[in-house]
């Protein structure tokens, strides 16, 4: 298990992250979400010991992971990192820059890992092809691919599909987290995509400023966000005064309601008036007045600007986030 205890980190007094403490499991997920700036890629160095703590203390199964002050070189076998910057070798082909990291003790069992690997991350085609000559989403396969080659038993990625285009992303993120769970290997993942986290992760992270603000399941997360800012990372969303949208809870402390938990119905007390309709692909995004300010209903046609619409938020979901 990866144990990170109560850690403190500072860069010359500017940027901190304070307090972060969460464990890792063999062979569980992990994302850590939060904008930019707010120190998901600092914690992934911490994690692979590039920096020294400022204050706290993380374990890898009792061990302790130590920053350069502790340690002549930076890293650890067990643990492999792929930055937002991958470094490759460009003169050589992309089969050399995965065997590079192999043994050459038997020739015929590399050539058949580097094969995995180059399916793994679906660049078989291109295994002869100099690295200079590769696109950026191409080059961010082949450190992940280098990373992987001798089983780490934690893997730490940047960002890892930041530079692959929408055509191949969902197939190569199912592939290898795939290929992750089935050999047991940890991984923590800095995103800030959705589709990284809901479908694979088993716990995530959220940093706000260096601080973590939720520690839980995506499921939990995503089912009761307990701030706007955890809601904003999965869905376009709503804020309601309470005693706006119930009457059965006549108060105005506030609710976050996602765009497609909110109906348009035929008779409703509550009514906006359409602005826009935003073509979503699998449905309309509405946008419209209501009480003077923007709200956004997901609907599967689009409506007319100018229309006024009645709208619905269940009971039962009221009661559910409000528990
Ligand atoms: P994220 O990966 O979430 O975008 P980072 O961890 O890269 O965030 O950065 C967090 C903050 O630390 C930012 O404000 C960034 O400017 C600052 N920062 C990052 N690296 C350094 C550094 N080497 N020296 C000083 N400040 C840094
Ligand atoms: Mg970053």
């Amino acid at each position: 298990m990866l144990q990170v205890k109560d850690t403190f980190f500072t860069y010359n007094n500017t940027f901190t992250l304070q307090g972060i403490s969460f464990n890792v499991k063999a062979g569980e997920h992990l994302s850590i979400i939060g904008e930019s700036g707010s120190g998901k890629s600092t914690l992934l160095k911490l994690l692979y010991g590039e920096f020294d703590l400022n204050h706290g203390e993380i374990y890898w199964k009792g061990a302790q992971v130590l920053g350069p002050k502790f340690n002549l070189i930076v890293g650890y076998e067990f643990m492999k990192y792929v930055s937002q910057e991958f470094d490759l070798e460009p003169f050589i082909s992309v089969a050399e820059n995965i065997g590079n990291f192999l043994s050459n003790m038997y020739p015929d069992k590399k050539q058949l890992r580097i094969n995995e690997l180059l399916e793994v991350v679906e660049l078989t085609d291109f295994s002869k092809i100099k690295v200079q000559y590769l696109s950026g989403g191409q080059k961010q396969r082949v450190a992940l691919a280098r990373a992987i080659a001798k089983q780490p038993e934690v893997l730490l990625l940047d960002e890892p599909f930041s530079n692959i285009d929408n055509f191949k992303k969902q197939s190569l993120r199912r592939n290898l987290f795939k290929y992750l769970k089935a050999q047991h290997i940890s991984c923590i993942v800095a995103t800030h995509d959705k589709n990284d986290v809901l479908p694979y992760a088993d716990k995530m992270i959220v940093l706000h400023k260096g601080k973590m603000i939720a520690k839980n399941s995506p499921q939990q997360l995503y089912k009761q966000p307990e701030k706007a800012l955890i809601a904003s990372f999965f869905e376009e969303f709503n804020v309601f005064k309470l005693s706006e949208i119930s009457h059965l809870k006549p108060n105005t402390s506030e609710i976050i309601i996602y765009a497609n938990e909110v109906r348009i119905t035929k008779k409703s007390v509550l009514i906006a008036k359409v602005f826009k309709s935003h073509f979503m692909g699998d449905c309309y995004l509405i946008e419209a007045t209501f009480k003077g300010r923007s709200i956004f209903i997901n609907h599967p046609n689009a409506i007319i600007e100018s229309q006024d619409v009645f709208f619905s938020i269940s009971d039962e979901l009221i009661q559910f986030r409000t528990l």
